[in-house]
């Protein structure tokens, strides 16, 4: 439906950004933070089919909140977990601070 993929349209939006503005050398209290903010987002995102879904893939494979770098390729590979699932095209993962933080070079 399309709430579904406006919401998840925005949603990423969201993500990707939250992930690409992490500090490169994350305090301990960020990196709790973020922990904190994905359990959360996990257990509460309004789509219950992608949210099981999103839970059981994170299980698997533990977010890394270790810098902006970790955080975003872990983020990049959820992304393209659904991209997978919905037989979207995989998005290039070393993309992703071009797409998301600095805009294309030129
Ligand atoms: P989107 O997938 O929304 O992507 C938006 C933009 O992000 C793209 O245009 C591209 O520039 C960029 N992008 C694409 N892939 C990546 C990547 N790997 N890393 C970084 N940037 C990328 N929909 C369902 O129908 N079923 C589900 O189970 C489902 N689960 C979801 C789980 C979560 C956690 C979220 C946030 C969304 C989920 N969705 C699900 C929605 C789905 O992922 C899409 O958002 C929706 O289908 C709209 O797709 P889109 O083609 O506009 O691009």
């Amino acid at each position: 439906p399309a709430d579904v993929e406006t919401l998840g349209r925005h949603t990423w939006t969201l993500l990707h950004t939250m992930a690409a503005y992490y500090p490169q050398k994350p305090e301990p209290q960020q990196k709790e933070s973020m922990k904190s903010f994905f359990k959360a987002f996990s257990e509460n995102y309004p789509c219950w089919f992608c949210k099981n879904d999103f839970q059981k893939d994170i299980a698997e494979e533990p977010i890394n909140v270790a810098s902006r770098e970790a955080l975003s390729e872990w983020l990049c590979r959820r992304h393209n977990k659904v991209n997978e699932k919905l037989g979207k095209k995989q998005f290039d993962c070393t993309k992703v601070f071009e797409r998301w933080l600095t805009g294309p070079a030129n």
